[in-house]
């Protein structure tokens, strides 16, 4: 083997939400961390991001909630409204009784700003942060983990973290799986809020839920922009095109709902288009010395709001497991490495599949039509604002290690 151009206690792969968040986590147990991202800069892309509480619990743990909040807004309500009528089905108030009851509150905030939070935090612990690396492969040689980048660079590390995202290369070290495909294409736009922007539910996060799509839109950047996102069921997908989701396609999926849902495409940034992955949840996330975290170990549909939130927990997980560690005594590896990633797997593997997998089923129900959009209905607009039996296992304290239930399915229609 040549020698090594950097030796670490801790090697992240991958500068997105997660691998910053996890370089964070074990710079502050005192690890010394080294991270490396194939891009040439660090960033991310002009969208906004949901955090809820049990992300900006992590945020708070660090001392970082008052900088996203400095950013970001704080919303009044989250509300759902039929998209075809613009029948309000269901709120959540998020001020007072919701933050007490979750420890932190529910943020929306542009991408840009949280990743910088995170990046500048990363700088100022000290995490040694390395741009224009592409690593190809990991292994564990002698209890260390070996990586190999593109440029034929060599990183050895006590242990790897695989932050490497939906289309990870590190995850072939424990699957031999590939991303889902949802049929749902989505696309996105941040625009100035203006004199002439509808003042309605500007101060809210807002979802509106029509058949095979739906459209959200919050404030951002204390009031400033309005972030729109419409997410649709592709026809040509289902036609098995491999080009699919176009604009042509966007325009005919609204054409049915209210001039408020209409209007708002004209938000949409339409040059770049997302398709909406996600994967099969796996058990194991740990091959030797690495070890996945974020959307390389548990990349889920968005419509939960949560595959940053869950990168969130699991830093703060890792930063648990391997708290107080002794990690090499004397030069002498104690094992404790093996023993602090089996933990944090065993701990969210479940939690995230069970995120994972409800995070599906919340999608149909959002998309239903005929006799099954009337019984969704019905049955959001059953629930009362302030019932937060839905949200207690997703948003609630001290969640990340607990199993999957059989009340899934149920859980999964009504947590908002
Ligand atoms: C439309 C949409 C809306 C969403 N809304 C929300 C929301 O409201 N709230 C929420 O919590 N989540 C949301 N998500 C999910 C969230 O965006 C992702 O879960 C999160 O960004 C994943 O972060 P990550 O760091 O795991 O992966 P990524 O952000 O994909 O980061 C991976 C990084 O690794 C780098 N990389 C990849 N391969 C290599 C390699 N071999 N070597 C070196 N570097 C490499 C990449 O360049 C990238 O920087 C949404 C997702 C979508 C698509």
């Amino acid at each position: 083997m040549s020698d090594p151009k950097v030796s670490t206690d801790v090697l992240v792969i991958g500068g997105g939400m997660a691998g910053l968040a996890g370089a964070l986590a074990l710079r502050e147990n005192g690890a010394d961390v080294t991270l490396v991202e194939r891009a040439p800069e660090f960033g991310e892309v002009g969208a906004g991001l949901q955090m809820a509480p049990n992300a900006s619990r992590v945020l708070k743990r660090w001392g970082l909630l008052e900088k996203a909040l400095e950013v970001g807004v704080q919303p009044k309500h989250l509300v759902f409204r039929d998209a075809v009528t613009g029948e309000e089905l269901t709120r959540q108030t998020l001020g007072g009784e919701f933050v007490e009851r979750y420890g932190a509150p529910y943020v929306v905030i542009h991408r840009s700003d949280l990743h910088r939070v995170l990046l500048e935090a990363c700088q100022d612990a000290g995490v040694r942060l390395v741009n224009d690396v592409m690593v190809e492969s990991v292994e564990t040689v002698n209890g260390r983990g070996v990586a190999h980048t593109a440029g034929g660079e060599v990183y050895e590390a006590d242990v790897v973290v695989g932050a490497d995202g939906l289309k990870s290369t590190l995850r072939s070290a424990v699957a031999q799986d590939g991303p889902v495909s949802s049929s749902y294409v989505a696309y996105r736009g941040t625009v100035p809020i203006t004199a002439e922007t509808p003042t309605a539910d500007l101060e809210d996060v807002i979802v509106y839920l029509g058949p095979d799509c739906h459209l959200v839109q919050y404030p951002l950047r204390k009031g400033e922009l309005l972030n729109t996102v419409a997410v649709f069921k592709s026809p040509s997908f289902e036609r098995g095109e491999e080009q699919y989701g176009g604009v042509d396609e966007l325009e005919a999926a609204y054409k049915d709902c209210v001039p408020a849902v209409q209007d708002a495409l004209k938000n949409l940034a339409t040059g770049v288009r997302w398709p909406m992955y996600d994967r099969n949840p796996i058990e194991n996330w740990v091959a030797g010395r690495l070890v996945l975290m974020g959307d390389a170990a548990h990349p889920m549909l968005q419509y939960l709001a949560q595959g940053a939130c869950q990168a969130l927990e699991d830093a703060a997980v890792l930063q648990d497991v391997s708290r107080g560690t002794v990690f090499t005594d004397g030069g002498v590896d104690t094992g404790a490495w093996d023993r602090a990633i089996r933990e944090f797997n065993a701990r969210r593997a479940a939690r995230t599949a069970r995120v994972q997998r409800t995070a599906r089923i919340w999608g149909e129900s959002w998309h239903v039509s005929g006799l099954s959009r009337t019984l969704r209905n019905l049955l959001f607009k059953s629930r009362k604002d302030g019932d937060y039996q839905y949200n207690d296992w997703l948003y609630g304290v001290d969640q990340p290690g607990t199993p999957a239930k059989p009340s899934d399915t149920r859980t999964a229609l009504l947590s908002a």
